[in-house]
């Protein structure tokens, strides 16, 4: 299929161990801008794939192929638990996101942009990895399948989602304690957007806070702000605490880090923390209890998804991402029935959702 300059063409590798009925991916190429990008929608019984656009150098095409199939189904998993009527979709741009810029970028966004419309609202872009508010604005000038936009281009509610995911994490972090959160001890790993808000709202819940950043302008802010500890990046795994929280990159529970946590629960806001899946049975194994990532962080991608669905009431909005706490509840009560980790308890809950419909 042609659109202007683009080829499109349907992408169906089934070999491939992450395809998981992926229901439609396609590569979008566009000689004029240079475009070269896959879009992945895994599911969309539930609604439209939503997933971010991010952009992003890959090594070679089957790398950013497996990214695009893998965080497509984790979209799938995460928007049906967060209760929206969305499905998995995510879309990889291959090239140089962080210093493309100018005209060079625009015209690439509307490319992209059109690729989306291509798939006539099957797939939703938002911002995620070296994408932003602006790129999403330039694709929507030629596709209405797009959030995360500025402000002067939405009609309801919007804007930066860290506030509310740290919100979301915070809920989870009630569930996961089960009682107050005065004088809990908690390691937060990043304190960026994210973190900074969580440490936030757990120092005005009375927890006490050790943290760890690589820049030193970060957690001085929660030093003074918060009275939290700083800790040296690699030992926030060993931090005398009740709780880690990780909140700055993904597969930070591995063979490596979780014979030392001291902590004896994990919430947090990291994507895909687990490294492999079987780390969720070495948790288990230590009595370490795991909040699954996508529930646990899920409230950004409720706030973006509202924005999509069209919501105007941002009280509305808060109270769907309160509802991680319960959420969260379900899954540990399924977990002990069923005898089966936290994070099979989640897959096996998502997938009855997504498959039921
Ligand atoms: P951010 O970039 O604002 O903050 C991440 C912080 O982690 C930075 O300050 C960075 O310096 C720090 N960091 C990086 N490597 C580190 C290390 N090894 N040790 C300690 N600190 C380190 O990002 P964010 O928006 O706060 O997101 C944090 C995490 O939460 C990411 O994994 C993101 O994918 C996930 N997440 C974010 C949202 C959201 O609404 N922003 C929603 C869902 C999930």
């Amino acid at each position: 299929m042609l659109v202007r300059s683009m080829l499109i063409t349907e992408i169906s590798r089934p070999d491939l161990p992450d395809w998981d009925r992926h229901e439609k991916v396609i590569h979008a190429r566009d000689h004029d801008t240079g475009l070269d990008a896959i879009i992945a929608v895994h599911n969309t019984r539930l609604g439209p794939g939503l997933g971010g656009c991010r952009f992003h150098r890959y090594p070679d095409f089957d790398a950013a192929l497996t990214d695009a199939l893998r965080l497509s189904r984790g979209m799938t998993y995460k928007n049906a638990m967060a209760g929206l009527a969305l499905g998995g979709g995510k879309s990889v741009i291959i090239g140089n996101g962080r210093d493309m810029r100018g005209a060079e970028r625009e015209k690439l966004m509307l490319a992209m942009g059109a690729a989306v419309q291509s798939l006539g609202g099957k797939y939703v872009a938002a911002e995620d990895m070296h994408t932003n508010e602006h790129d999403m604005g330039v694709m929507r000038g030629v596709t209405p399948y797009v959030c995360g936009l500025p402000a002067a281009q939405r009609k309801g509610v919007g804007g930066n989602p860290s506030p509310l995911t740290a919100r979301g994490v915070l809920r989870a972090i009630e569930v996961a304690v089960g009682g107050s959160l005065s004088g809990l001890k908690v390691a937060v790993q990043g304190a960026g957007s994210v973190g900074y808000a969580l440490c936030g709202l757990l120092h005005k819940a009375g927890a006490q806070l050790w943290v760890s950043d690589m820049h030193d302008e970060a957690t001085r802010r929660c030093r003074d702000d918060f009275g939290a500890v700083v800790v040296p990046t690699g030992d926030i795994y060993s931090a005398p605490v009740d709780l880690f929280a990780p909140c700055a990159m993904g597969a930070i529970l591995n063979d490596q880090t979780i014979p030392v946590l001291r902590a004896r629960m994990v919430v947090g806001a990291a994507n895909n923390q687990l490294a492999q899946a079987r780390h969720a049975d070495a948790l288990a194994a230590r009595g370490i209890l795991y909040a699954p990532d996508y529930i646990a962080n899920a409230g950004g991608v409720i706030f973006v998804g509202c924005e999509y669905l069209g919501a105007v009431d941002e009280a509305a909005v808060v109270a769907q991402v309160d509802r991680i706490g319960e959420t969260l509840r379900e899954v540990f009560d399924f977990a002990a029935e069923k005898q089966i980790t936290s994070a099979a308890a989640a897959d096996e809950l998502a997938r009855a959702r997504f498959s039921a419909k």
